[in-house]
């Protein structure tokens, strides 16, 4: 069994066709999926969704860094909701720095907001870092994230960074775009990652890898990340495969961690 460790099947243009979506994810050996948060306002409907189907989806709260005109977190309103049944992580968090060039402080209070909730509830991290790699593992670091451990989601890093998420016992997951021809970095580290330490993504409906580029992305497609992994690091698919899904479950459990 493959797993999607980050997804957002609750987007219309993947919730509309939800029966298509489970069924490709069945076809293709993938038997579970993270529904991550983005908003609070949107939480409610991505609750309802995974609570139909809690025996694939599990889901995550949390207010994406790059977000704007929506309801600021507090650490106690998050805390409260990730108490709600299936809710296995805080998240997604982190910096963006891509669609916020000025850097602004409250991308880093928010996310430092949202550190505090997963350590005071003992769930994992589900951090969402874009041109901003050296503010994020500072702040992961001075927050003491390695208390509640987490997922750098859709690495696109050099391998320093990823050896610095490790060290703070971070895992790493990658997408689709691990899958495209000019990621030669991305290829490099994929190759060299622990494997006990990896997670594959899709990020759907965003970043459909190679064959489907430009496509509607959906966790079914999470197949391809794999295999792209494996031919990577030289080993049979079922190897990736196995160590992505105990590795996941190692991270992710829904009683949380102790
Ligand atoms: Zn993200
Ligand atoms: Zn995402």
């Amino acid at each position: 069994m493959l797993i999607d460790s980050h997804c957002h099947v609750d987007f219309p243009e993947l919730a509309e066709r939800e029966d298509e979506v489970l069924a490709a994810m069945s076809a293709n050996g993938v038997g579970r999926a993270i529904c991550v948060g983005v908003s609070l306002e949107d939480f409610p409907r991505l609750i309802a969704m995974v609570d139909c189907h809690r025996d694939v989806y599990w889901a995550s709260v949390g207010v994406h860094p790059a977000h704007t005109d929506c309801a600021e977190p507090d650490e106690a309103r998050l805390i409260e909701l990730a108490a709600t049944p299936g809710v296995v992580a805080i998240g997604e968090t982190g910096l963006d720095y891509h669609w916020h060039k000025d850097a602004p402080e409250w991308q880093r209070e928010r996310f430092r907001t949202h550190i505090r909730a997963a350590k005071a509830c003992g769930k994992p991290l589900i951090v969402h870092s874009r041109a901003a790699a050296a503010d994020t593992l500072r702040i992961l670091r001075e927050e003491d994230a390695a208390a509640c451990g987490g997922v750098m989601h859709c690495f696109s890093e050099s391998r320093e960074v990823a050896e610095q998420a490790l060290a703070l016992g971070f895992y790493i997951s990658f997408s689709g775009v691990v899958t495209f021809k000019n990621a030669r970095e991305l290829k490099e580290v994929a190759a060299w990652a622990p494997l006990d330490r990896i997670l594959v993504e899709t990020d759907s409906p965003y970043l459909a890898p190679t064959p489907h580029r430009g496509q509607t992305n959906q966790p079914a497609w999470v197949k391809h990340v794999a295999e792209e992994i494996a031919f990577l690091r030289g080993v049979p698919f079922a190897v990736v495969e196995q160590a992505t899904t105990e590795n996941f479950f190692r991270l992710f459990t829904e009683a949380g961690h102790d």
